[in-house]
């Protein structure tokens, strides 16, 4: 893909799924690590289409239709939502009285990046995960069974959650099986890698 400016699509933030009219499931994604890809793709002048979650698309399906129609005008798709992997199986149009509130029932979320990989021809697809043992490992299985092109895995210790402006552990994978450690760094410094990395891949696409 020989183009001089890429359109990356960046979908961040966390989705909300509604049990009623006032209440929601959620996770702690704060939104830093998407507005620092925004940013570094924008400083390499990069043309961006952001998707925030929840102000864009507030659920995990609301997501999969946005994304099904953005991502053919994209050269990169960089999904740093965090996707909620449930969500109530009834959503209710008003308060549910909390001495109803006893049991939720739930149903799986589809996995919005595996969905998509059928679209994804000579398109780079960047994925992130969270895990906190074997993470070469369980990265590789992440990254083989989305199809993707990197996978950035932040690494969870207990007292060391990657969530809001801190500092960050990585491990940027390959479907080639190289791998790049960041021992401690910025989210910024890590999105401009990341940046960097998918235009060097989409050039070789
Ligand atoms: O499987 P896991 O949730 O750890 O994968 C994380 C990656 O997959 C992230 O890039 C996330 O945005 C994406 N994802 C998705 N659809 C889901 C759950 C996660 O695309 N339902």
């Amino acid at each position: 893909m020989k183009k001089s400016k890429l359109r990356f699509l960046i979908a961040y933030g966390p989705t909300q799924e509604p049990l009623d009219a006032v209440r929601f499931l959620t996770n702690r994604s704060t939104g830093v690590m998407g507005r620092c890809l925004i940013a570094a793709a924008k400083k390499r002048k990069q043309d961006v289409i952001a998707v925030e979650c929840p102000t864009d698309a507030r659920t995990a399906l609301d997501l999969k239709a946005k994304l099904e129609k953005l991502v053919v005008k994209a050269d990169v798709l960089i999904m740093a939502a965090a996707v909620a992997d449930v969500r109530p199986k009834h959503v209710a149009s008003g308060k549910i009285k909390k001495d109803r509130l006893t049991t939720i029932k739930l149903v799986k979320n589809p996995d919005i990046l595996a969905s998509l990989a059928k679209k994804k021809k000579n398109k780079i697809f960047v994925g992130f995960g969270i895990e906190s043992e074997n993470l070469k490992q369980n990265g590789l299985k992440k990254l083989r069974s989305k199809k993707l092109d990197l996978i950035v895995i932040q690494e969870v210790r207990e007292g060391n959650l990657p969530f809001g402006e801190r500092s960050v552990q990585a491990l940027i994978l390959t479907p080639e099986g190289d791998s790049y450690r960041f021992a401690s760094a910025s989210k910024q410094e890590l999105a401009d890698y990341i940046v960097q990395q998918s235009i060097a891949r989409a050039s070789l696409c």
